[in-house]
């Protein structure tokens, strides 16, 4: 019988990799890193429980990190496979793994420099070489046309609706009786703007399902009422808005809120500032795939104008990052990492923190251990680059615009199954939301829910 082992988003949120095993075929269903806790990150530095050389294939849900960031590692580890994933998964590949590589670089340089490790010398992860020779492995597949992608393994992408490029993965063992595994992957959300619904759920034996928002329900839609509350009373104040955005895919969601309350007269027009290269390169993919967005921002030409605000401005170069930084214009700066853990943002906040006229806004999941988490969850100071930093600033979170579905929408989501699968395995969650929609699933459908545990391994 093929296998699955779960090795990783099984009670967490990131490292999401599932090992798929068929006779002498292994095929590796994402690859992303560990983030958030320093436990689970040192994870990233565990070896691999199977050789990366004997894997025949990668097949990628979509570009996050937390789905794509260890391939770099796995290609260094000797992985020479082909790596399946959709067009739009590849261009925004392009985007995040040379720059993931970058960064793990970048880290190793400060670690060594200011000897803070135990580590002599401090090593990268994977470097930014690895990371282009992952890039040289991508064989990007278009939506809904299944490909082989080891012997007697079939897999097919359906969209997600949850990023650009994102989808399900739909596994089928040709030897095995045609049965059939769902990766959901991270599951976007319905009736909202820039992205299209997800598609429900083509039939499986088995379905993988997230969990991160298993316990919520995202606040209700409010025509983006309170962003232009917030963004108008900050500007009264003389102060900035800060938005730490996830580079890809919330970027573009801010940009269409801002630009409609502007196109409505509900807010002052104000500088916005887009100050992650990275966010200003994935919105280029987003224009250039237009067909893919949402039917609603669709007739939008192929360019930015779909997200362009009056007074928008790219920042590329870290001197002009740095002179934003310093001045106490009101505006709009969109930089990320969405979670404050590393990134441009950590400059503008060092600098807007202590200062009541500004606020800080969150528009995505904050994950435990995380700077972002701290602040939200009301911290009185924070520490950035080895500095405690008091909070004064007005700090916020909107839930609507998050990109993954809440508890109601993944249960929307899993009543369109065409039959009832064999078991459904909760991953990429936290363990409370999980056993919450574990509850709720077997209530509402009466179907055999697990939620898997590391390394894990079940029968397919
Ligand atoms: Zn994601």
């Amino acid at each position: 019988m093929p296998q699955l082992t779960f090795l990783g988003a099984a009670r967490t949120v990131t490292g999401s990799k599932y090992l798929v095993e068929a006779g002498d075929e292994r095929v590796l269903v994402d690859c992303g890193l560990f983030q958030g806790l320093k436990e689970l990150r040192l994870r990233n530095w565990d070896p691999l429980p199977v050789d990366p050389a004997g894997i025949r294939a990668v097949v990628l849900t979509h570009a996050h990190l937390d789905h794509v960031g260890y391939l770099p590692r796995l290609v260094s580890g000797g992985f020479r496979g082909r790596i399946f994933c959709t067009p739009g998964t590849a261009d925004l590949c392009h985007i995040v793994l040379p720059d993931a590589g970058r960064l793990q670089e970048e880290d190793a340089r400060q670690a060594n420099k200011h000897g803070y490790t135990r580590h002599a010398p401090a090593l990268p992860l994977f470097t930014e070489a690895d990371a282009f020779r992952a890039l040289s492995q991508l064989q990007p597949v278009g939506f809904e046309r299944p490909v082989p992608v080891a012997s007697g393994i079939e897999a097919e992408f359906v969209n997600a609706g949850h990023l650009l490029g994102s989808a399900m993965v739909r596994m089928r063992f040709v030897a095995n009786g045609g049965r059939r595994v769902l990766f959901g992957g991270d599951l976007g959300r319905y009736a909202r703007p820039v992205l299209p619904d997800p598609e429900p759920p083509p039939e499986a034996d088995l379905l993988l399902v997230e969990s991160t928002y298993g316990d919520r329900v995202h606040e209700e839609d409010d025509d983006a009422t309170r962003l232009a509350q917030l963004i108008t009373e900050t500007a009264k104040r003389g102060g900035k808005v800060i938005v730490p955005a996830f580079a890809l895919g919330r970027v573009e969601e801010v940009l269409y809120w801002v630009k409609r309350l502007e196109d409505e007269s509900r807010i002052p027009v104000l500088p916005v500032y887009v100050d992650s290269p990275m966010a200003v390169e994935a919105l280029r993919f987003y224009s250039a795939r237009y067909s893919e967005l949402d039917p609603d921002i669709r007739p939008a030409r192929r360019d930015l104008s779909a997200f362009a605000t009056r007074r928008f401005e790219e920042v590329h170069s870290p001197k002009q990052s740095k002179d934003l930084m310093r001045s106490n214009r009101p505006s709009i700066v969109i930089s990320s990492s969405g979670m404050a853990t590393g990134g441009r943002v950590l400059h503008h906040l060092k600098e807007t923190l202590p200062d009541a006229r500004h606020t800080v806004l969150f528009v995505g999941y904050q994950a435990e251990g995380t700077r972002g988490r701290q602040l939200v969850d009301g911290a009185r100071e924070v520490k950035i680059h080895g500095m405690q930093v008091p909070v004064h600033a007005q700090i916020e979170k909107i839930d609507s615009m998050s990109a993954h579905a809440d508890r109601n929408e993944i249960l929307r989501w899993l009543s369109g199954a065409p039959r009832v699968p064999k078991t459904a395995y909760l991953v990429h969650g936290e363990p409370e939301p999980m056993e919450t929609l574990k509850a709720a699933i077997e209530e509402r459908f009466g179907w055999t829910v697990k939620t898997p545990e590391y390394l894990e391994a079940v029968e397919i």
